[in-house]
């Protein structure tokens, strides 16, 4: 069968203009041309992607987006990660530099090639793909299920490399469509789409400041994969301080077996669940992740650098915590995990 010609997306009010595949969705094309269009989760949450259908159709992959409110679709507005054109559109939205990729996003296929269990409901996943692994610490990829026709984003949690490895610590989501299909049904050698790097809360290695990672639940993927950033050569940070909150004992990984060796990395973990606490004779912190922050960082909290990843609520709380204590936006970097 002939494949379908790509529609044509014109940005208005400027000179962009680029091709989307059918199916294919609009936002990640755009990226993917060297467009800088706004966006933070790909996964129709934050509402950061938010543009105006001037002209043409799209389809709708996600009608209920949490990310977009019914009387702002009825403006035509739609979010760019969840719709794929279905003629030549022209679109409007903000462009700015500070959105365009680090590093080239790509559409590629990888082979399920390894796992290791990290807590009770956290796994890692390694895919191989052909040529190597292009991305940032601290970037995600959107991962392609062909046979479930579904996908999600998931931070990478290795290390760039050449052997073309793509490792993600994946939570096991109750009742969740992905992650359950990902821990119960893929098979060593099946094969997966998997789209990026995308993302903007990359570590940024040339400051002479502390980093400071913080993560809770399923943001661990990509704390470990900054933490572990090796800079060979290159002006890094010096201590990196890595806080991990989980709500009980099991959901504390065994950090020793995940930081790479000669990584000056201080970690502080806590559960939140005081009944877990006290039934699995845990003798660490019982409180929730911000709390840690003050505690046990020796010097003002405006001196740090801030990764953060974990739940939408977690981020905001952490965020409001550190702008009340003087941290300039500009120094905190995060993924919600939607
Ligand atoms: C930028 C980014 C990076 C991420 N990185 C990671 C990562 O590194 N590791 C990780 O584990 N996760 C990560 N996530 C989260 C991940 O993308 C998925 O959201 C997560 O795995 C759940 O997907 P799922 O298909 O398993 O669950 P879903 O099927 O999407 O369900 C999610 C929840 O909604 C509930 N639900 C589903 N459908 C309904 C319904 N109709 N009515 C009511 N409730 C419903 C389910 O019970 C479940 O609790 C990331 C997300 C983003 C945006």
């Amino acid at each position: 069968m002939p494949r379908a010609a790509p529609y044509q997306i014109r940005v208005a009010d400027t000179e962009y203009s680029y091709f989307c595949e059918p199916g294919e969705n609009i936002l990640r094309a755009g990226l993917r041309a060297g467009i800088g269009i706004p966006y933070e989760c790909n996964a129709g949450g934050c509402g950061s992607c938010k543009i105006e259908l001037v002209t043409g159709e799209i389809e709708d992959l996600m009608p209920a987006a949490p990310g977009i409110r019914a009387r702002e679709r009825k403006r035509n507005r739609v979010l760019a990660c969840q719709c794929t054109p279905l003629t030549n559109c022209e679109i409007r939205t903000r462009v700015a530099p500070e959105f365009i990729a680090p590093v080239p996003s790509l559409r590629f296929e990888a082979r399920f090639v390894a796992s290791r269990d990290i807590t009770a409901d956290i796994r890692e996943f390694v895919f191989a793909a052909v040529g190597p692994s292009c991305f940032l610490p601290g970037q995600y990829a959107v991962l392609n299920l062909p046979s479930l026709h579904r996908s999600r984003a998931y931070s990478m949690s290795n290390q760039p490399n050449k052997a073309g490895e793509w490792g993600f610590m994946i939570r096991r989501v109750p009742d969740g469509l992905v992650s359950n299909y990902l821990f119960d049904v893929l098979k060593i050698g099946d094969s997966i789409y998997i789209e990026g790097p995308l993302g903007l809360a990359y570590l940024r290695p040339h400051t002479s400041r502390d980093i400071v990672c913080v993560a809770g639940g399923s943001g661990l993927a990509p704390v470990v994969s900054i933490v572990n950033a090796q800079q060979s050569g290159e002006p890094g940070p010096g201590t990196r301080w890595l806080f991990y909150g989980g709500r009980g004992p099991a959901d504390i990984p065994e950090f020793g077996q995940l930081i790479l060796t000669g990584t000056p990395t201080r970690v502080h973990t806590s559960v939140s669940v005081a009944a877990l606490a006290a039934g699995a004779g845990w003798r660490g912190d019982v409180c929730f992740v911000h709390e840690l922050l003050e505690r046990n960082l020796p010097a003002p909290l405006a001196t740090y650098d801030y990764y953060l990843a974990g739940p939408p609520p977690m981020i905001e709380v952490l965020v409001r915590m550190l702008v009340a204590q003087k941290v300039s936006l500009g120094s905190i970097r995060y993924d919600r995990f939607f």
